[in-house]
């Protein structure tokens, strides 16, 4: 029998009907289902623009871009996430930076963030680590003070919603982000294959965002300047002629789009994605009513009880102390696995990747608590196709392998 993974997408008959359709149109590349995507996922989330990209990565990369930070500007972001919240930062030629995250939530920690601020940050990515969203109301509160942009990165958050002063606000569609990232990579909530989106209220954020995701290249007639000295049109008329062949170039971009059958597959998971959600919320209740009596398993932390149901839960990670129980991390791992639960450790700590210790001089220490974390961290089964029996197995497993002889 199959392993069960940490993390799984859903496919079924419609999402293959779907792609199928799509390219049985005649559209690979860029066509009708991309801006069909982008207007369903905006409004999904309650944003005014989205922009569909080919992965999160990229939505990152644009999102650092399009806030014009680069040389000279700090980012601060989480030391507990993916290597792109940070690699996105160094893409510009900023350096990232971390703070440290708060013990409850393994979010970036709005007092470590005011305390360790420095003059030149210009950027925070804000992780919304297993889908519950980071402290946004109190984090762009010192960000917007400093005159910082704030990031969310909400790869872990599509569909998911906090409570703030009695009101549900969803990711993506607040104002406490001024762009939001996400990623619908298979292991993600809903996926696209490879795929990624930026949200943002913004108008010119949202412009320069599209424009940079297909080369920098201008092709609406009423933006043209002309290739004449300086950019211009000169009089030259083989020069200023703007035939149907014509493009200008006004920003140096990238090749960072998404397929039109990726977007017709977007489309299809973004109808399912209330069926994940509830899926993936019973299952992290179960986990919870189990482990909730045993000593050795500390169940995921809210900032915000109220927030139980309305998180996405991409992971469900819990906190094992494993030099009490007498056992290592990877012992555990294997004998889970020999039971058929698959498991993952997510994540380690970036400052202390090799590449960040040798380009930033970054060291053990920097962030205690997210470091910790990291030793005791392990990401239990979560997936909408998991069975009850899947769910059982996984429970009963975990019980059997904290028990101390
Ligand atoms: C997955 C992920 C990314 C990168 O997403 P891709 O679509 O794979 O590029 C970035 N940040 C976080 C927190 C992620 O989990």
């Amino acid at each position: 029998m199959d392993i069960l993974p940490y993390g799984r997408q859903s496919i079924d008959a419609s999402d293959l009907q779907a792609i199928t359709e799509s390219i049985q149109s005649g559209w690979l590349t860029t066509g009708p289902k991309v801006d069909e995507f982008e207007e369903a996922f905006a409004d999904r989330v309650g944003a005014k623009h989205a922009v569909a990209v080919c992965n999160a990565t990229a939505a990152l990369h644009l999102a650092m871009l399009v806030a014009e930070i680069g040389p000279g500007d700090r980012v601060i972001t989480s030391p507990n996430t993916f290597l792109a919240s940070a690699n996105c930062a160094a893409f510009v030629g900023a350096t990232p930076d971390f703070c440290d995250i708060d013990p409850v939530t393994y979010n970036l920690d709005p007092a470590k963030l005011a305390a360790d601020w420095k003059s030149d940050t210009r950027g925070v990515v804000a992780v919304d680590y297993a889908g519950q969203t980071a402290d946004m109301v109190a984090i762009s509160k010192i960000a917007r003070q400093h005159g910082a942009v704030v990031i969310e990165d909400a790869c872990h958050g599509v569909g998911g919603q906090f409570e703030h002063q009695a009101r549900h606000h969803k990711i993506g569609g607040h104002s406490w982000a001024d762009i939001t990232t996400f990623s619908f990579h298979p292991v993600k909530t809903m996926t696209c294959g490879e795929g990624g989106m930026l949200v943002t209220d913004n108008d010119q954020y949202a412009q320069r965002a599209r424009r940079l995701r297909s080369h920098g290249m201008v092709r609406e007639p009423e933006n043209f300047r002309g290739l004449g000295e300086g950019g211009k049109n000169t009089g030259d008329t083989a020069l200023d002629e703007q035939g149907p062949w014509y493009y200008e170039m006004h920003d140096l971009g990238f090749n960072y789009r998404i397929t039109d059958f990726q977007c017709a597959l977007g489309l299809s998971q973004l109808s399912r994605l209330d069926s994940f959600l509830n899926r993936r919320r019973e299952i992290v209740a179960a986990y919870n009513d189990a482990f909730a009596s045993n000593d050795w398993i500390r169940t995921p932390g809210l900032r915000n009880e109220r927030d139980r149901d309305l998180t996405s839960w991409h992971l469900y990670t819990i906190m094992v102390d494993f030099e009490r129980l007498g056992v290592t991390r990877s012992s555990m791992m294997k004998s889970l696995r020999a039971k058929r639960v698959g498991t993952q450790v997510l994540y380690i700590p970036v400052h202390l990747q090799p590449w960040y210790q040798s380009t930033f001089g970054y060291r053990a220490g920097k962030c205690p608590i997210a470091e910790q974390y990291y030793r005791q961290c392990l990401s239990l089964p979560l997936f909408p196709e998991m069975s009850d029996a899947d769910v059982q197995l996984v429970i009963e497993s975990m019980l059997e392998v904290t028990n101390p002889k």
